[in-house]
Order: structure tokens, then C-alpha cells, then sequence
């Protein structure tokens, strides 16, 4: 079986399309809410390329370097890149410059370092809060997000950035369990935060296995890897 790379990448973005169309749907909701960020992490600038001409306008990314090299490959493309993944905080700044968006903002440390990249840029940079939607018990060891009780205090602090736009919240759902409470808590968390700073109304939440529940609970950006790319290499 050896399908060209842009029919496999044509068939899997309709698909996935059509699965955001029918999750808006059946939510009551308009699929042009919903904006689709193609996750290439693993993949590489000639599939950015491709998904560029199908009509893909959002990337995402989760490793500096990657991301970055990929950045520059792509600059001739309409393509806005959002970064997804952990940070170390030496690195904020940089990733600051190049990116459209950064979702994964889960510590104070790292805005100083942000604000100062994004201090190069014409615009502001665009910054959501991660959330760990994990239970309780989980999330000492678990993967990062601000503890929920934490968000309001680190909205306060990126609207005071000079450079920084916080623009919502992401999360993603608890490996294992149910992704709708999840989901449904991040949109609260989504909503105390809107109340008092009205231009953060992204919730980007959602991946491959679970973005129709996403979209259920109100979600204004899934971020869709393999569904379209097909199977990481092996993870490192
Ligand atoms: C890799 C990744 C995704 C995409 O996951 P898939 O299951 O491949 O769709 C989404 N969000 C984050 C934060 C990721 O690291």
C-alpha cells in the first residue's frame, strides 16, 4: 500500500472535518467556531506544506527546536504556528518570536521570559493558560497545567504583561478516564475567566480520540495529530 503522502493527508483532513462538522452539529453549535490546528510534531515541513495547500491555516508544534526549524522551512506559507508543549523557561523567549500562539503557559516563571520575546513583535502574543484537568491524587506527579484553583491568579498576571494578549484556557483531558467532566470543568474554569477578562474566549481542548466531546462542551480549538498525519514514529 504505498498511497501518496497528500491523498492519505486529503482523505484523513476531510474526515476529520466532517467529525468537527458533526460534533457542532449535534451540539447546537456552528463549525466555524471551531478551529482546526493540525499537530505535525514528528512529521515533517514538506507535510506543513501539503496540509498548507489543502487549506490548513493552524500548526501545532510541542518541541522548540522541531518547531522552530519547521517554522523557518514553512515562512513563506499562510500558516500560523501554535505551540503546544512544555516549556523550559530559558527557552520562552525564543519560542516568543516565532509563534502565533502559545497554549501551554502553566507557570508564572515563564511570563517574564515570554513578554520579553514577544517584546520583538509587532502584535502581542496571543497566550493561553494550560489547565491540568487531572484528578486531585494525579496531579503532583502528572503532566503540567496550573492547578484549577491557580487560574485566576495566573489570568491576573498575563494581563499584566505589556506584550502578552491572554486569549482562554487549554487543557488536556486525564489519561484513562472519561474526557467529558474534564472538558465540562475547563469550560467553567473557561467562563470565571471570561467574566473578568472578556477577550479570552478560546478553549482549546480536544485531540484525535476525544474532540467530539470537546466540542460538546464548548471547545474553540481542537488539536488534531494523528488523526490526519496517521501514527507517530515511537515515542522518545
Ligand atoms: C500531540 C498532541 C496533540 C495531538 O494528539 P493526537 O492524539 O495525535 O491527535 C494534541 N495536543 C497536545 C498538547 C499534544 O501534545
Amino acid at each position: 500500500m504505498n498511497e501518496p503522502r497528500r491523498a492519505q493527508l486529503e482523505r484523513n483532513l476531510d474526515l476529520v472535518r466532517q467529525r468537527i462538522d458533526s460534533a457542532a452539529k449535534a451540539a447546537g453549535r456552528s463549525a466555524s467556531e471551531i478551529t482546526l490546528i493540525v499537530v505535525t510534531k514528528y512529521f515533517p515541513a514538506s507535510d506543513v506544506e501539503i496540509l498548507a495547500q489543502l487549506g490548513v491555516q493552524d500548526v501545532g508544534e510541542n518541541k522548540h527546536q522541531e518547531a522552530q526549524a519547521k517554522a523557518e522551512q514553512c515562512a513563506s506559507l499562510p500558516i500560523r504556528w501554535h505551540y503546544i508543549g512544555g516549556m523550559q523557561s530559558n527557552k520562552a523567549a525564543q519560542i516568543a518570536r516565532y509563534v502565533d500562539v502559545v497554549h501551554s503557559v502553566d507557570r508564572l516563571k515563564l511570563l517574564s521570559r515570554l513578554d520579553l520575546g514577544a517584546s520583538e513583535r509587532d502584535d502581542p502574543l496571543a497566550v493561553l493558560i494550560q489547565v491540568n484537568l487531572d484528578p486531585p491524587q494525579q496531579r503532583e506527579s502528572s503532566r503540567q497545567g496550573v492547578d484549577p484553583h491557580e487560574v485566576m491568579t495566573m489570568a491576573k498576571a498575563i494581563s499584566e504583561a505589556a506584550h502578552l494578549r491572554l486569549r482562554g484556557v487549554m487543557g488536556i483531558a486525564p489519561l484513562d478516564l472519561d474526557a467529558a467532566p474534564a472538558f465540562t470543568r475547563l469550560a467553567q474554569l473557561s467562563g470565571q475567566v471570561r467574566d473578568e477578562f472578556p477577550e479570552a474566549t478560546w478553549i482549546s481542548a480536544g485531540m484525535s480520540a476525544d474532540l467530539e466531546s470537546a466540542i460538546e462542551a464548548g471547545a474553540t480549538h481542537v488539536r488534531v495529530g494523528s488523526g490526519i498525519l496517521g501514527q507517530r514514529p515511537q515515542m522518545k
